[in-house]
């Protein structure tokens, strides 16, 4: 979560922009709303917009004022780098890794529930729990050098949701193994942003880094349009959105180049512990931005008939992107251009 992402420029205050453009009347209504955008540069290491149609300006900053303090209070819970006084947090359960149990805040059970189950579902696929291997790769990404394979397959004997201990009754978590470690950078951002949407009044559109997520259309009516980014850069297709979300994983987000041209992305496969090359991109749709997410990294893992089977039981869409550019979706994944 403290990584740095390139060519985005990180702040540590929260930057609120706010483009006072009129876009919109709604249809019959006697009141006019007009549509905002905040942007956030504080929240889980990159950039978050938030558009949103609102009867004034005050109106539009109280929601998003309301929205970017839940996002930050998730993105500390599940932060693996800093403290925060009073906090337990995941770096707290990743330092007491092997001691006794911490209390922790409920929403962090909950996700490791999600993540838990999300795990079990795709076969091991998506690992939150494979934090000591996914610290040698974000290690790696800073100093531009693949990591040592002794030392990931050392690290991987860490992985497995069997260390985890979660004690809903007593709200406690516990790593048992000394050198276990979560992170939870494939499941989060969406989680969060879920989490936080559900609150949020019709109209509001917020991505956390491209996990897009819908409150609901438009005064009016009409669907968000959302555009998917070409793994080569530029966009792909858009597609409409009124409700619910939808999340991109791609091997040109967070990456190095090696001396021979390969590409060391950030996302691991559990069996290689090198960054899995079967998919360029992979976008999922669904309901839920948390189950959304951590399908799309779970399907950027697997082969297609696995991912299917997979986007299938868990009700979303996917399209996927292939090394040669081919494309395959799902029936449920419709675009619009
Ligand atoms: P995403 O962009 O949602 O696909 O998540 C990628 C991030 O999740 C990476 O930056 C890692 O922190 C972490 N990660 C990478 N591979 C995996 C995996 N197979 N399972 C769980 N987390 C992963
Ligand atoms: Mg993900």
């Amino acid at each position: 979560m403290r990584e740095k992402q390139r060519g985005l420029a990180l702040g540590a205050a929260a930057l609120l922009a706010l483009a006072a453009a009129l876009y919109f009347l709604p249809r019959g209504a006697g009141r006019e709303t007009r549509r905002y955008e905040a942007v956030w540069y504080d929240l889980f290491d990159t950039v978050t917009t938030l558009r949103g149609y609102a009867a004034g300006e005050a109106a539009f900053e109280q929601e998003a004022g309301r929205i970017h303090d839940a996002l930050l209070e998730y993105h500390r819970l599940c932060d693996i780098y800093n403290d925060y006084p009073g906090l337990v947090n995941l770096k707290s359960v990743n330092d007491g890794a092997g001691g006794a149990p911490l209390r922790a805040d409920p929403r962090l059970l909950d996700l490791l529930e999600l993540c838990r189950s999300m795990y079990e579902d795709s076969g091991g696929a998506v690992d939150v729990t494979m934090g000591a291997v996914l610290a040698l790769w974000h290690t790696a990404r800073e100093n531009e050098t693949p990591p040592d394979p002794a030392a990931l397959v050392e690290a991987a004997k860490h992985g497995g949701f069997a260390f985890l201990e979660m004690d809903a009754e007593a709200m406690t978590l516990r790593l048992t193994d000394a050198g276990a470690r979560l992170d939870v950078g494939a499941v989060a951002k969406g989680w969060a942003a879920a989490r936080v949407m559900e609150h949020a009044p019709e109209g509001y559109l917020l991505s956390v880094g491209g996990n897009v997520c819908a409150s609901g259309p438009k005064p009016g009516g009409a669907a968000w349009v959302v555009a998917l980014e070409n793994p080569d850069g530029g966009w792909l297709h858009t597609l409409e959105l009124t409700r619910g979300s939808v999340v991109t994983s791609g091997d040109y987000q967070r990456f190095f180049l090696g001396p021979d041209g390969t590409r060391y992305h950030h996302i691991i496969d559990p069996e290689t512990l090198q960054p899995a090359r079967r998919w360029r991109a992979v976008s999922v749709l669904h309901p839920d931005s948390g189950v959304a997410d951590a399908l799309s990294t779970a399907l950027f893992v697997l082969d297609r008939p696995a991912g299917e089977a997979l986007v299938e039981r868990r009700g979303g869409a996917a399209l996927w992107v292939a090394p040669d550019g081919e494309e395959y979706r799902t029936e449920g994944f419709l675009t619009v251009s």
